[in-house]
């Protein structure tokens, strides 16, 4: 099941959280930077594409840009700024980006542009929110809500956010440390054990709770992986 991931690279918390919430909404799924280090190695992993902050700590999106491209990386690139003067240095030759928004923006004009760069890139994945279903478990993007039977099982929004990522990846071994970046986000300062908690209380929720058998399997040194059917 392919669900399109973006990288959303944007220092400031409260603008960088309203996007994820927001593209998470319509079905992306989203991996956090903010600041340039981290946005370059999450953009060397090769995710579908990349929404992108100018104005980002220790290396700016102008480099950013710069160098993705320098290395062959095509993904699209929406960039967004608070100064128009910059759009055309941004968007032409020059720089590389396919599209860019003017801040203050709405996110609902951000997800519509991210859209559009993709059709036009042929970035093929769906993006409609996908309900993932595995025989008597419903993990439903949309409303953000694991269902058994039907029924809602109350998963607390990082569980749901894990059993996401995990079951979008069934038969996927994930390290903690992937696991960290995707669900947590670049900047969460925890260890990997916060992983093994989350996935405890997700075994507690669905296997004890609900008689599921099984799902959620430890690889030991690693990390873990979601039973496919
Ligand atoms: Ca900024």
């Amino acid at each position: 099941m392919a669900v399109t991931r973006i990288v959303v690279a944007e220092d400031d918390a409260s603008i960088r959280e309203l996007l994820v919430h927001h593209l998470e909404q319509e079905g992306f799924r989203c991996e956090q930077a903010v600041d340039g280090p981290g946005t370059l190695r999450l953009a060397r992993t090769s995710p579908d594409a990349l929404i992108l902050d100018l104005g980002l700590p220790v290396i700016d999106g102008f480099e950013i840009v710069r160098t993705l491209r320098r290395e062959g990386r095509d993904m699209p690139i929406l960039v967004l700024t608070a100064r128009s003067e910059e759009i055309d240095r941004v968007v032409g030759l020059e720089v590389g980006a396919d599209d860019y928004v003017v801040k203050p923006f709405s996110p609902r004009e951000v997800v519509a542009r991210i859209k559009a760069v993709g059709r036009r890139t042929g970035m093929t994945s769906t993006t409609a929110p996908v309900t993932l279903t595995f025989d008597r478990l419903e993990v439903d993007q949309a409303a953000r809500e694991a269902r058994v039977d039907g029924r809602d099982v109350g998963l607390k929004p990082r569980e749901f956010a894990l059993l996401l990522e995990l079951a979008a990846n069934a038969g996927v071994a994930l390290s903690r440390a992937t696991l960290l970046e995707r669900v947590w986000g670049y900047d969460f300062d925890g260890d990997a054990r916060t992983v093994d908690v989350h996935v405890r209380r997700l075994r507690l929720k669905l296997e004890e709770g609900e008689k599921l058998p099984p799902l959620l399997q430890t690889i030991h040194g690693y990390g873990y992986k979601f039973a496919r059917g």
